[in-house]
């Protein structure tokens, strides 16, 4: 049994996402909930590059539609890795820690499990979406250390 009904495991979709989410497997009982999120950050809509014979504009539509399906499918692997259902699989598009705050809230949500890379110096000042995620969040949060190789 666990404290925890409702976990959230963030993933960024690299390989470092089977860590965060065998850690929050090992830490939840058989009675919790297991629910993943990734969050797409949207594309700027036109891509302008600059090639010897002048500026060419790209649309980024198709590339991001491209991109989402990849995704999907990468999300989808994950949970089918994990044992995590469909139902429980998040893709959403905003800002990652906006979006992981409004999902704890509207769903109930007591642990969210991230990873974290312990930043330090410049990277600490600027932040990252592990403190973003800790800062305003409104319930339990388990950063996982991911160790640098
Ligand atoms: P970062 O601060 O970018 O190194 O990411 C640290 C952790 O934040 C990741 O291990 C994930 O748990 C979470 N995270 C980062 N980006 C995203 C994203 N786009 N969607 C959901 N979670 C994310």
């Amino acid at each position: 049994m666990s404290a925890y009904k409702k976990v959230l495991v963030a993933v960024d979709l690299s390989n470092e996402s089977s860590i965060v989410i065998k850690r929050a497997l090992e830490c939840v009982g058989n009675d919790t909930k297991t629910h993943l999120i990734y969050v797409q950050e949207p594309m700027d809509s036109v891509y302008m590059g600059v090639v010897p014979y002048g500026p060419v504009f790209v649309g980024m539509d198709e590339v991001e539609a491209n991109l989402k399906k990849e995704l999907r499918g990468k999300l989808a692997s994950l949970g089918k890795e994990f044992g995590v259902a469909d139902d429980d699989l998040h893709h959403l598009n905003g800002v990652p820690a906006r979006e992981i705050h409004q999902f704890v809230d509207e769903n109930n949500i007591d642990l969210v499990v991230i990873g974290t890379h312990g930043q330090k110096g410049v990277q600490l000042l600027l932040g990252s979406t592990a403190n973003s995620v800790l800062h305003g969040c409104t319930c339990d949060v388990l950063a996982v250390r991911i160790k640098e190789e």
